[in-house]
């Protein structure tokens, strides 16, 4: 008794995946777990769900739909209300910080971490008769570690005799880790793959690869929209900025005014008088020519290309027409990347100009990214207004969530922004890489949805071959172990080392990980013979302390060194120091041309890391960082950093710890000398692991050179002495004990050794 509005009939009858509705179905009733593959756009998300509750599996529980982003999360769960001519009372979703579900809620589409929250406390998941893991080829950590947990708690139910089935849905992307891995499933699960139609498409690839992909994408996006057919574009960047950046200058480049009538000012573009391969028109292919030879020919072939491009204008009356903004936005583009390129780039986008006056068709530019209010979400999805071309600028959600309609061109820049983790230290930044190829072909697919398209990659296919790999590793994989097993640890997952993940990470690195945790107390023995097990095994559960620790985006032994410092006023030191230790090379010159003073010299080298960051904060305020930073051989990035991350610490501590009122005081003081005492012993809390013992001198074997080892230490876990770097304060003083951060290896091959690094007495 569902009455769709006709209009979505029609639509849905159009998608692939209606054809196999029965066969779908068939498979989902015979079976627990069933993994369906398919084309982007094919109709997964929005139909399976239909397909189930039309099937009656809402009856009595709740179908659940997870999602890896929250944008598809609140976007699908309203296409498929709308669909099903529900509301968000029935057809709701729910995310951090956000959701809509009732007591009424039918099918719950959330995000992969709000499911996993939900089965800490519920583990056999009784409130659904299906979970949907959707998107499951973005492999990210959540999804990962719930598909290891479902394939569990789907026998668990079985043996209860109250089914939960299981549908893991993902593009067709490497569907073998699921179904060729015995530990997850011990048989492998039936695979259904949608065939959907796809138009071809043709790639085309730059010639050359400038570092401003941004100023490329607009200069491709004003080419097709002034030359090429009609047909919607879309441009994939990296993140908001980039979006919203790129929305406002083509909007000022082609504005759309609501009085105009623009189905009749329009040219129409035919694609006879076009050659879409807009990058081999000969003013891109001549590279050998003199430069200004070439500059020239370009200006002359751009004059005459506007000349006849006005002449095929209609008349319009210029007093009721916008003329495009000049644009003062262009300098947000950082130019600081810029190599010989940009400037013959620049010459270029000059000869756009004439190009754009002369175009009367406005381009609906829109905006498309995670954080996007749902209003204007939605608003990708309707057609643009008659006369205008639809452009959507998107971050790679485009890629696979969520499928745009009438798409015939992208632009793809190549570019995402990933999390990526440093070993070192834990740290996570999002950093601007290169896509995968397996990502670049997907963002080229949504090209071809509704007839053939164009893929322009606004780079080299030297870069596509070399730089590109061919897929990333799942993000579990990439994490550091420790901060994986305490995240597990937390949810209270106690075997890391054995738990069916879908890509396993590596097993030693994971026991390492533990021990490490343990001896740090974040971690602590628990038997289970106190449940009168036969075997009783050893495992290792989270301390207080430890679930203090997880809370901080660091690795668990700077965590803990904060997690310690809520006492005698030192929270603003330990923020300072542990930001300090958690950026890579802060020091390019000799540490101790730093006066380093009394208490900070008991702190060793990390003494003298906080008073640069002390100092160079103070300099900021005033500033004059910059002349700080070269004057005293400071890395200026690195310093900045060192910012970020204080502020960061600083605001996510008084947001969680009742009571703190942390600030970053431009002149904070050194340590007294009880501070001083407590840092050093929360320096030996975080490293507790990493201790060096002075070997003397008459340990030394005979026939070795005395004077070798000097600096000399030996280490628990190491039979080579290691040394105090070179740059060490410590050397003054070489103490008999000390923590390091950490080792890392000098020299060449004959000459290698183990290195201290920021040691403390
Ligand atoms: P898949 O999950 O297989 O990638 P989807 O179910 O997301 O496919 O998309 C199926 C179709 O539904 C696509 O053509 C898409 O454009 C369309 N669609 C999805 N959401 C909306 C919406 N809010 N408005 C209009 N069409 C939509
Ligand atoms: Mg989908």
């Amino acid at each position: 008794d569902i009455k769709r509005d006709p209009k979505v009939q029609i639509a849905r009858l159009k998608l692939p995946i209606l054809g196999e509705e029965q066969r779908i179905m068939e498979l989902v009733n015979e079976n627990e777990i069933l993994i369906v593959s398919g084309e982007t756009g094919s109709g997964k998300t929005t139909q399976i769900p239909q397909f189930l509750y039309e099937a009656g599996y809402a009856e009595n529980k709740m179908i659940a739909v997870t999602e890896p982003r929250r944008v598809a999360t609140v976007a699908m769960s309203k296409r498929v209300a709308h669909e099903l001519a529900l509301t968000s009372k029935e057809v709701s979703y729910l995310m951090r910080f956000e959701g809509n579900v009732t007591k009424d809620t039918k099918i719950k589409f959330m995000t992969d971490g709000v499911l996993l929250k939900e089965i800490q406390s519920d583990f056999l998941l009784s409130k659904y008769s299906v979970v949907i893991i959707d998107e499951a080829h973005e492999r990210s950590v959540y999804t990962d570690i719930l598909l290891g947990l479902l394939s569990r708690i789907v026998p668990l139910r079985l043996k209860r005799g109250i089914t939960l089935r299981l549908i893991i849905m993902s593009a067709t992307l490497r569907v073998e880790d699921f179904t060729d891995n015995t530990r997850l499933f011990k048989t492998p699960p039936p695979t259904i793959k949608v065939e959907a139609r796809q138009f071809p498409v043709t790639i085309h690839f730059n010639k050359n690869t400038y570092s401003d992909y941004l100023k490329e994408a607009y200069k491709k996006a004003v080419k097709i929209h002034t030359r090429l057919p009609e047909g919607g574009i879309l441009i994939f960047v990296t993140g908001q900025q980039e979006v919203n950046y790129l929305v406002r200058k083509l909007k000022a480049s082609f504005p759309y005014r609501k009085d105009v009538d623009y189905t009749k000012l329009i040219t129409k573009k035919t694609v006879n008088d076009v050659d879409p391969a807009l990058d081999s028109e000969p003013e891109d292919i001549e590279s050998d020519d003199d430069e200004v030879e070439k500059e020239m020919k370009r200006m002359r072939k751009a004059r005459k290309k506007a000349k006849q491009k006005s002449k095929q204008l209609p008349k319009i009356n210029l007093d009721d027409y916008d003329m495009p903004e000049d644009d003062g936005q262009a300098d947000l583009v950082s130019d600081d990347d810029s190599d010989g390129h940009l400037s013959d780039s620049d010459v270029e986008e000059d000869t756009l100009a004439p190009a754009i006056k002369s175009c009367r068709q406005p381009l609906w530019a829109l905006p498309l990214y995670s954080m996007l209010g749902s209003e204007r979400q939605a608003r990708v999805f309707a057609p643009p207004p008659p006369g205008a071309r639809l452009c959507v600028v998107s971050t790679d959600v485009a890629e696979t969530s969520l499928t745009i309609p009438a798409i015939k061109y992208v632009v793809d820049t190549g570019k995402k922004k990933m999390r990526v983790y440093s070993h070192a230290t834990g740290a996570s930044a999002w950093r601007v890489v290169w896509a995968s190829r397996a990502g670049a072909e997907q963002r080229a697919g949504r090209a071809g949805r509704t007839g053939a398209g164009h893929a322009y990659r606004l780079y080299s296919a030297a870069v596509f071959q070399h730089d590109c790999p061919a897929h990333y590793e799942p993000e579990l994989c990439r994490r550091p172990a420790d901060d994986l097993v305490l995240m597990m640890k937390c949810m209270g997952i106690d075997k890391v080392v054995n738990f069916p993940y879908p890509t396993a990470p590596d097993k030693i690195q994971l026991r390492l990980a533990e021990k490490r945790l343990e001896v740090l107390g974040i971690l602590e023995k628990y038997e289970t013979k106190k449940f009168k097990k036969k075997n009783a095994e050893e495992i290792l559960k989270v301390t207080p302390l430890g679930k203090a620790v997880s809370a901080f985006p660091l690795l668990p032994r700077y965590g803990k060194m904060l997690a310690l410092s809520h006492q005698f006023n030192l929270l603003p030191y330990a923020i300072a120091l542990v930001s300090a230790l958690t950026v890579q090379e802060v020091m390019t010159g000799k540490a101790d041309s730093w006066p380093a003073t009394g208490n900070t010299l008991l702190l060793g080298d990390p003494g003298v890391l906080l008073r640069a960051v002390g100092a160079a904060e103070y300099a900021h305020v005033k500033g004059e960082e910059e002349l700080f930073c070269a004057k005293y051989g400071l890395r200026e990035k690195a310093i900045k950093e060192i910012r970020k991350l204080r502020k960061q610490l600083t605001s996510e501590i008084n947001l969680s710890v009742s009571g703190a009122n942390v600030t970053i005081d431009p002149e904070m003081k050194p340590p007294d000398d009880k501070q001083a005492k407590l840092l050093r012993q929360l320096l030996l809390s975080g490293l507790g692991d990493q201790v060096g013992r002075k070997i003397g001198l008459d340990e030394v074997k005979d026939g070795e050179d005395k004077r070798k080892f000097k600096y000399a230490y030996h280490c628990s876990n190491l039979e080579e002495p290691v040394f105090l770097h070179s740059e060490s304060i410590l050397r003054k003083s070489i103490p008999e004990w000390v923590v390091y951060q950490e080792l890392y290896e000098t020299g060449g091959t004959d000459r290698r050794k183990m290195v201290m690094r920021n040691v403390t007495a």
